[in-house]
């Protein structure tokens, strides 16, 4: 696996690539990786033939500085991982690398930015914006491979490539979980075990939204019922638990919607901030 930290040498390797006419699957990660982002790799392995990953933690799409700083940064272990995934090139890019200069970055993703994640995280999706674009424009992928367990980040980032008219393929990959069905996330490793099992419970209650949603219960009941699920149980503060349009994301009310639906929870934990989904 070839380590590359610069645009310079990233953009020599990438033309050598063009040049054998070799599609690159690409996979953008904060690193600190788990068996969610090693499911994405199998996927690009078997849909291209070069797989690349970033590992980038981006500051501009943190809005919580201590969070930022706490982010896991396990790279020896990350590197091994990838090797041992059979990733073919790793970009592990500074800042400055990144944003070698004072970007002025504005892009209005409409509705979709601003509403769940992005009312509770100002600025997050726009930093996601500006990070992928980046990437993108870096790495020049084929495809690009994003997972479901960020099912909003993937309307953003399909809103991009549409925006830019970027020459990407947006394949959004299925979630993987933990076997007491936690969706991995790099974020768990701040839980303790109390939490982690306590945590198994918002994958029960996407079940449970998911077979009421099928059975016609009425949303306004299934919300109730969900959110009573997870506040009984120890240190579960709910930030929001909806269901949607899969589209857009506006919150859907009534059991007529006739568009594809998916419920999606977030909360946090302790200190913890954990989001999950599921499709209806
Ligand atoms: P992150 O490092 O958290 O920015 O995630 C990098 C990519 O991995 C994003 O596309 C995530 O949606 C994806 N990802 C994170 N957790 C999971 C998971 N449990 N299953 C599948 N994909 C995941």
């Amino acid at each position: 696996m070839k380590i590359v930290r610069t645009r310079a040498e990233l953009s020599q390797i990438r033309a050598e690539y063009a040049i054998q006419q070799q599609t690159i699957g690409f996979v953008p990660t904060m690193g600190a990786l788990h068996n969610g982002h090693i499911s994405l790799i199998n996927i690009a392995k078997q849909k291209t033939s070069a797989v690349f990953v970033s590992i980038f933690v981006n500051p501009t799409q943190f809005n919580d500085p201590k969070d930022l700083e706490k982010y896991p940064r396990p790279i020896e272990r990350d590197i091994d991982l990838l090797q041992k995934a059979g990733c073919d090139l790793l970009f592990l890019p500074s800042v400055e690398e990144i944003y070698p200069s004072k970007e002025v970055w504005d892009h209005d993703f409409g509705v979709i930015a601003s509403r769940w994640e992005g009312a509770m995280r100002p600025g997050h999706f726009s930093g996601v914006g500006q990070v992928v674009k980046r990437l993108f424009e870096l790495v020049n992928p084929t495809y690009a491979f994003f997972g479901q367990k960020d099912y909003q980040q993937t309307l953003i980032v399909k809103k991009l490539i549409a925006d830019f008219n970027l020459p990407v393929i947006l394949e959004v990959c299925p979630i993987v979980r933990e076997d007491n069905g936690l969706a991995m996330s790099s974020r768990n490793v701040r839980l303790n075990d109390g939490q982690r099992s306590i945590a198994a419970i918002i994958y029960r209650c996407l079940q449970g939204m998911k077979e009421a949603w099928n059975k016609g219960v009425a949303v306004e009941e299934i919300i109730k019922e969900g959110k009573k699920l997870l506040e009984t149980q120890e240190g579960v503060e709910i930030e929001y638990l909806a269901i949607c349009d899969v589209e857009d994301l506006t919150a859907i009310t009534t059991n007529t919607h006739q568009k594809n639906a998916i419920a999606i929870i977030a909360l946090r934990l302790g200190g913890t901030r954990l989001i999950d989904n599921m499709l209806l």
